[in-house]
Order: C-alpha cells, then structure tokens, then sequence
C-alpha cells in the first residue's frame, strides 16, 4: 500500500503522495505551499519542471 512519503526538492523536504504524484512545495520567495506534479525517476530522483507560485507569481526553478 502506497503510503505519504517525503522527497528532497531544492535541499528542502517535501509532503510527496505517489498516488497524485502531488507534492507540497514551499515557494522560495513568499513561503505559500503549492501542490505541485512530481514525477520520479528510476533511481528516486524527483523531476519537475518548476511551477509558478499560486500566491504571488513567483518562478521557483528545479534547482532552488
Ligand atoms: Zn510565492
């Protein structure tokens, strides 16, 4: 059964469900938590593409 597990995105850990494959991350300039798709890779790595932040606007990159 999949259970709630945690990813590393940026340095930082993440709220990841494998079943919505939605993470919870936390935007780098305002701190808002945005559900975000995350795919993981063969060996565990999470892959996403950035997102924008849903509060205020904010890019937030791969790397951080
Ligand atoms: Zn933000």
């Amino acid at each position: 059964m999949d259970q709630e597990r945690t990813i590393i995105l940026g340095g930082v850990e993440c709220d990841y469900d494998p079943q919505t494959r939605i993470a919870l991350v936390y935007c780098a300039n305002c701190s808002e938590r945005n559900e975000v798709e995350v795919w993981l890779a063969d060996d565990g790595r999470p892959e996403y593409a950035g997102f924008v932040c849903e509060k205020c606007g904010f890019f937030n990159t791969p790397e951080g």
